[in-house]
């Protein structure tokens, strides 16, 4: 069984956003003046995510990656990924985080069955970071990412946004940073996604530019991996002699909409087709409905259907958009 698009591409990878809600307040990610209006009622439960990621992997699917918001603030979380974890056709289960709230639960995710986890940190500077984050604790995340590394959520991946003039300088310290705690350390362009994404235009710096200024400081100490890891969309290097690796995703310079082989839901039940486009399929009113899981299958099928060929983030009138980073989870 497989999910196959018109474009001939296979949809292995479903990004499941368990929440909005986020203890962090990413500048880039959401707008000082959006609110964020509850949404408990709208809501899929746990047993109603669970069901769906079941039918997504009877279909083909075959990794998963809970995201939010902050995944680690809906209620019940281990719990979920238990349920997930436990799945026979699943290959990988995956977190993406903020890593507050993983000093706490690092290990008991591991035991539930995450393999992995994401981790977004974006500076090492506290200042920085509580002005980026809108008054977030920095000794917090790099707590967090120790116990990921004591848990063994092997390989723990660090995402950087890298933003001209607000970060950029960072780069080699990053880099060192990733060295010294052997981290596969990931540099993100910037994407026009939501009102805060397009607010963040001027920040936005190449992949090509970024290359060029960790080649600049660590030329001798990079080799080209040439089998990328996972079936993900960076371009990655290993810092030699160590187990650290550096990635650089180009959504934008060097589009990889060809290879695309994902799909989101979010908290709400929405499956969002490319995060770059509005298209998405509602699947809420289906399942609250009562539809079983054959009519569950037919609709996943013809949302696959109608998934567009690739993003529109060159096209500055498409800017903005897309639901808000922050409910689409990355
Ligand atoms: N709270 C979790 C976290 O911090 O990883 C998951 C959700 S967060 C929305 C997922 C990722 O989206 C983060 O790595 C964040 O940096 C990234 N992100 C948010 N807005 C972005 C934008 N406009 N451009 C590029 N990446 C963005």
């Amino acid at each position: 069984m497989a999910l196959v698009d018109s474009f001939g591409r296979t949809i292995r990878y479903l990004r499941v956003s368990v929440t909005d809600r986020c203890n962090l307040n990413c500048d880039y990610c959401r707008s000082a003046g959006q609110v964020l209006l509850p949404n408990n009622h709208r809501l899929l439960s746990l047993e109603e995510i669970a069901r769906l990621v079941r039918i997504f992997t009877e279909l083909g699917v075959e990794r998963i990656r809970l995201t939010g918001g902050e995944p680690l603030l809906r209620k019940n979380i281990l719990s979920l990924i238990k349920e997930i974890g436990s799945l026979p056709h699943l290959t990988e289960l995956s977190l993406s985080t903020n890593a507050l709230l993983l000093a706490r639960y690092a290990h008991a995710m591991k035991q539930a069955g995450v393999s992995r986890v994401n981790i977004s940190l974006d500076t090492l500077d506290p200042a920085r970071f509580a002005t980026l984050t809108r008054g977030g604790d920095l000794a917090g995340v790099l707590s967090g990412i120790s116990a990921a590394v004591e848990a063994g959520l092997h390989p723990v991946k660090v995402n950087m946004v890298v933003m001209k003039g607000i970060n950029d300088q960072e780069i080699p310290e990053m880099v060192s940073f990733a060295r010294q705690h052997g981290l596969v350390l990931r540099f993100i362009e910037t994407m026009p996604i939501g009102e805060a994404g397009r607010e963040m235009e001027d920040r936005f710096v190449p992949a090509e530019e970024i290359l060029t200024q960790i080649q600049a400081r660590f030329a001798s100490d990079l080799i080209p991996v040439h089998q990328p890891r996972g079936s993900g969309p960076a371009r990655y290097y290993r810092i030699a002699g160590t187990e650290a690796e550096v990635g650089i995703i180009s959504a934008r310079s060097r589009h990889f909409c060809d290879t695309c082989n994902r799909m989101r839901l979010t908290s709400t039940g929405k499956l969002v087709l490319c995060l770059g486009r509005e298209d998405r399929m509602d699947l809420r009113t289906a399942i609250k409905g009562g539809a079983d899981d054959d009519q569950l299958k037919d609709q996943i099928r013809a949302a696959v259907d109608l998934k567009p060929e690739r993003h529109q983030f060159d096209q500055e009138e498409s800017h903005g958009k897309t639901h808000a980073m922050s409910a689409l989870g990355g």
